[in-house]
């Protein structure tokens, strides 16, 4: 299926042979492993390193390519060809929500101390907002930062953090001031070390990832640590939230395109009362539904996507991209397991996987529901409280 009027020039485009390349031979063949195992090898992470996949849109001067988010877009809808969301999410954790706010926000001796080493794959990065008691209301946060001599002493618990058990520092938001709601937040990063405990949880999908609740126990870090000002935590929170829903949407755009591919080869291949599948009008309507669906996402994903890369603030484009494409990603999976009958739902088949993977999507990143509360503001359609 052609893609409309792509961003992408010819460079991106080499860049998506060579990413395509590497992911089919060297990460795609052990999915189904990982997946059982439910655990990718942190060596991912190096080998990513070594293709400059981990540093695309970072300066040279700290190990990146110098690129743009362009060539990390590229990555993003690639990343469905690993096949397996829990890899794909554990790789886009680490470079898509970890690193962005410390190198936006981090000293110069944070960027050496974290950013560097997480390019080159060496040290994996977590990025921890969300606590049992707060979720989508993240003012309602209560992990404490309390001021001591020299940093602070954090005390609390966050959980489905991504990467929550393998990472090596945890970018993490914390009540510095208790009673100041949005205003009382700070960001630091926090080592893995004494007092930092995890525990894995078992989940629907994404099984290779290690999604982990956190907790932290009079863990002392150090003033340098604090990344950003402190109480300007929600700023930083606010910082990445337009990348991450786009790179959410593109990830879901990817994953919908190879799903229709796989699942029309399936229906032409695939014979019932003496026809293929596709025979029957029924499936080729479907099948025509869902391209649609995969058309329309990719146009709404790419409008956003160069409406951000060319500075502008596009707010409501990559909120609509976000809400659509999520629901839309876990519906075409449900459709497209349905044309698999009885061998969507088995286990060896990639679509099974993909179909419970995808259910994230509304829910991750900001819920369809605060989507719609976004929107609803930024349309004027909100009532002033
Ligand atoms: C696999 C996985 C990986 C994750 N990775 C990370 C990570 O790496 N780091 C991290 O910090 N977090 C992570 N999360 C957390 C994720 O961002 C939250 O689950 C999400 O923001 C929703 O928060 P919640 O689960 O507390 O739901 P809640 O906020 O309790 O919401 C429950 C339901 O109520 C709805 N709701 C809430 N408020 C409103 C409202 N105002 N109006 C209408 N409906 C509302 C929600 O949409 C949802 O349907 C991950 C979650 C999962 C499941």
């Amino acid at each position: 299926m052609s893609a409309p009027n792509p961003p992408f020039s010819d460079e991106h485009e080499e860049l998506r042979s060579s990413a395509r390349g590497f992911i089919e031979r060297e990460l795609a063949p052990h999915a189904q492993q990982w997946e059982e195992e439910r655990w990718f090898p942190n060596e991912v992470f190096a080998k990513l390193a070594a293709q400059g996949l981990l540093g695309l849109k970072y300066p040279d001067s700290y190990g990146g390519q110098g690129g743009d988010y362009l060539h990390e877009a590229v990555l993003c809808e690639e990343m469905a060809r690993i096949g397996s969301g829990g890899t794909a999410a554990g790789i886009g954790a680490h470079i898509n929500i970890a690193t962005p706010p410390i190198w936006k926000f981090g000293s110069e001796e944070q960027k050496q101390a974290y950013l560097v080493p997480a390019i080159r794959g060496e040290r994996i990065g977590a990025l921890g907002i969300t606590e049992p008691g707060a979720g989508s209301d993240v003012a309602a946060l209560g992990t404490r930062a309390e001021r001591v001599d020299g940093g602070f002493v954090v005390n609390g618990e966050k959980t489905y953090i991504t990467n929550g058990v393998r990472a090596d520092f945890i970018v993490t938001a914390v009540k510095t001031t208790p009673e100041g709601g949005h205003s009382g937040i700070s960001f630091l990063i926090v080592d893995r070390g004494e007092g930092v405990t995890s525990s894995a949880l078992h989940k629907l999908g994404w099984h290779a990832s290690d999604t982990a609740t956190i907790s932290f126990q009079d863990v002392f870090v150090p003033e340098q640590r604090l990344l950003g000002g402190l109480n300007d935590g929600f700023k930083l929170i606010m910082a990445n939230f337009q990348w991450e829903r786009l790179a959410m949407a593109l990830g879901a755009v990817g994953a919908m395109s190879l799903a229709w591919e796989r699942t029309a080869t399936f229906a032409r291949e695939r014979q019932a009362f003496g026809r293929p599948l596709t025979g029957h009008q029924a499936i080729r309507h479907k099948l025509a539904d869902l391209a649609t669906s995969v058309y329309t996402c990719r146009c709404v994903t790419y409008d956003a996507l160069r409406r951000f890369v060319a500075g502008e603030d596009p707010l409501r484009e990559v909120t609509m991209a976000k809400l659509l494409t999520q629901r839309a990603c876990f519906e075409l999976m449900d459709a497209c397991l349905q044309i698999h009958g009885g061998a969507g739902y088995m286990r060896e088949y990639w679509i099974e996987r993909a179909a419970r993977d995808a259910r994230l999507g509304p829910i991750g990143g900001g819920s369809d529901e605060i989507m719609r509360e976004i929107l609803g503001r930024a349309l004027d359609v909100a009532p002033s409280r």
